[in-house]
């Protein structure tokens, strides 16, 4: 069955399946004891991340381990938020923009809720914010601040200009958070290069396990945690260290490191290929830019989408057996527009015809030329309907 949906969740890597049945990481002991099981696991987990360490140029205190990238977006905006109010007395400002993850969005939201003022800058066309536009958002704020920008759009792929919107946000005095959950792994993002003060990865987008995420935290950032309970994660998120979950995170990094251009590679002539086969399909509207974007994200409309049901392109895709997903989240049943698209400025019926197409490790050419001609089936049926 092609599957076409790696930004939803990349199947295990056969290295990581691998690992995680192995003895030697399924009897890891708790990596708090004392006995001499418990500094095996501790010793595993230091070696484990090492590897995040040497991919992000962090020193090991700067990671720290989370359930998912959900978490991490909620520790770093939340608890920096929460450390500033306990310590001023009033709430930093937050700024990001419409086209995030619901895990942005909607921490930010309960912020708001709470009584912290927040600025949300505008995207373009492509779903990209600019480095003018959040000057403008913060040329005249005063107090301590958040911007919250992501580094790669999970729906339609735009990568932003990071590095160029941190300068101007530290310029201004202003502390840098971004969620790199599409992008960490596939390319190399340099922290401390870019003047990203915060960033959020998850490992399951990579062939890694499930319920593993970790937050890059520069080492001067201070943050309240969002777990209390132990010590663990030198007090910034209590809970037993899921030693096998970081070794299997650990273990797909190591493989996307090791094979990063070989598969990089591939991964963009996948992409042409899945471009020049959807745009032989008539009224596609392609969404995703042709530059300054992942390469394992291909995002469509129709320009006659007033006439397509949304969820009837998916439904029909996967009745043909393929997988692909529309951005949006399914609620109640009746399926509402791509909040993406439409900070985009595409049409609400636009913001909801959209078909995500995403590759990833286990891709093939087969899989992406049954994508096309699945889409077209499916969409040419429901135009004789
Ligand atoms: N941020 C982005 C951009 C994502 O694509 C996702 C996953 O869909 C998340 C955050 C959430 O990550 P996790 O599934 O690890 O909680």
């Amino acid at each position: 069955m092609p599957y076409l949906d790696h930004a939803a969740t990349s199947p295990l890597l056969p290295s990581v399946a691998e690992l995680l049945a192995d003895d030697r990481i399924r009897s890891l002991a708790n990596a708090g004891s004392v006995h001499r099981a418990g500094q095996r696991a501790r010793a595993r987990l230091d070696t484990d991340r090492e590897v995040f360490c040497a991919e992000l140029g962090a020193e090991p205190r700067e990671i720290v381990f989370t359930s998912s990238g959900t978490e991490a977006n909620n520790l770093a905006i939340k608890g920096f938020a929460m450390r500033v109010r306990r310590e001023t007395d009033e709430w930093p400002t937050i700024v990001t923009d419409g086209a995030e993850h619901h895990a942005v969005l909607h921490p930010v939201e309960y912020l708001e809720e709470l009584g912290a003022p927040v600025v949300r800058v505008p995207v373009d066309r492509v779903g990209r914010v600019t480095v003018d536009a959040v000057r403008n958002a913060i040329d005249d704020l005063s107090g301590p601040f958040l911007v919250s920008i992501m580094h790669a759009n999970n729906e339609v792929g735009t990568i932003n200009p990071i590095g160029a919107i941190a300068a101007v946000v530290h310029e201004h005095g202003g502390v840098m958070h971004s969620d790199a959950v599409q992008s960490f792994g596939k390319m190399t993002i340099a922290p401390k290069d870019l003047g990203i003060d915060l960033l959020s990865i998850s490992a399951h987008k990579i062939g890694g396990p499930r319920g593993i995420g970790a937050l890059y935290a520069e080492r001067t950032i201070e943050f309240d945690p969002q777990l209390h309970g132990g010590s663990q994660e030198r007090d910034r998120r209590a809970g037993t260290e899921p030693v096998d979950l970081v070794a299997g995170f650990a273990e797909a990094l190591r493989y996307w490191r090791e094979h990063r251009s070989e598969i990089a590679g591939r991964l963009d002539r996948l992409r042409t290929r899945l471009l020049s086969g959807l745009r032989t399909i008539d009224g596609v509207i392609v969404t995703t830019p042709s530059d300054d974007a992942l390469s394992t994200i291909l995002n469509i409309t129709f320009s006659d989408a007033e006439h397509l049901d949304g969820e009837g392109l998916i439904v029909g895709m996967d009745i043909r057996g393929i997988a692909v997903s529309n951005g949006s989240a399914c609620t109640s049943g009746s399926m509402q527009p791509s909040h993406v698209l439409a900070s985009m400025g595409y049409p609400p019926a636009q913001s909801r015809a959209v078909v995500r197409f995403s590759t990833g490790w286990s891709t093939t050419e087969e899989d992406v030329d049954r994508g096309v001609e699945g889409m077209r089936e499916v969409v040419g049926g429901m135009r004789e309907h």
